[in-house]
């Protein structure tokens, strides 16, 4: 996972002053590097029958989809407002100013399903934790939380319970 961390690049003051971005960009460009995230993402879940694997918009979708297909299973996906055609489920969070909502088509997943929620980064786990409000409000098992990397100073793990919490990557 050094390689990970070493291609993991830092931008500070952005989208805002005093925010150290973490671009995962350099990631996806390396053909070996996302293969290797992939699977170790894929790998930590392989017993645990994951029916779904649901993404949150935007970078999260790059490694939901992949993980899903290792995982053989479904993809779900988690957008902002007004961008999913169908009836969907929505989830209004808190944000440091002002609330921020996310939605789901209403059978995305569903009761007896096994659902795995990937993001690259975890944060506050503001957003993470919308997303299982959405999975286990339309009846679904929440198996897991997987992510890239951990910003560990922000605790989002313990907001949505550190044994469901995997990331390959802590800071
Ligand atoms: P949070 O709800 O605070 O856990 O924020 C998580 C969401 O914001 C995820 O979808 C992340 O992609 C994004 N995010 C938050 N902080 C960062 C950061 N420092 N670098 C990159 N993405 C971030």
């Amino acid at each position: 996972m050094n390689e990970l961390r070493a291609r993991i690049r830092d931008i500070p003051d952005f989208p805002k002053k005093g925010i150290v971005f973490k671009d995962i960009t350099p990631v996806l460009a390396d053909a070996a590097l996302f293969r290797h995230v992939v699977d170790a993402l894929a790998d930590r879940y392989r017993g645990e029958r994951i029916s779904k694997v649901v993404g949150i918009e935007s970078r999260g979708f790059l490694f939901a989809a992949p993980v899903a297909i290792a995982l053989g299973a479904g993809l779900a996906i988690v957008r902002k407002p007004g961008k999913l055609p169908w009836r969907t489920a929505r989830e209004v969070y808190a944000l440091e100013y002002g609330e921020d909502a996310l939605e789901m088509h209403i059978d995305a997943v569903g009761p007896g399903e096994r659902v795995l929620v990937v993001d690259d980064v975890l944060a506050t786990g503001g957003t993470a934790d919308a997303v299982g409000k959405l999975v286990t409000g339309q009846g679904a098992d929440l198996i897991g939380f997987a992510f890239l990397l951990e910003l560990g100073f922000l605790h989002g793990a313990r907001r949505l319970g550190p044994q469901k919490v995997y990331s390959l990557l802590q800071y």
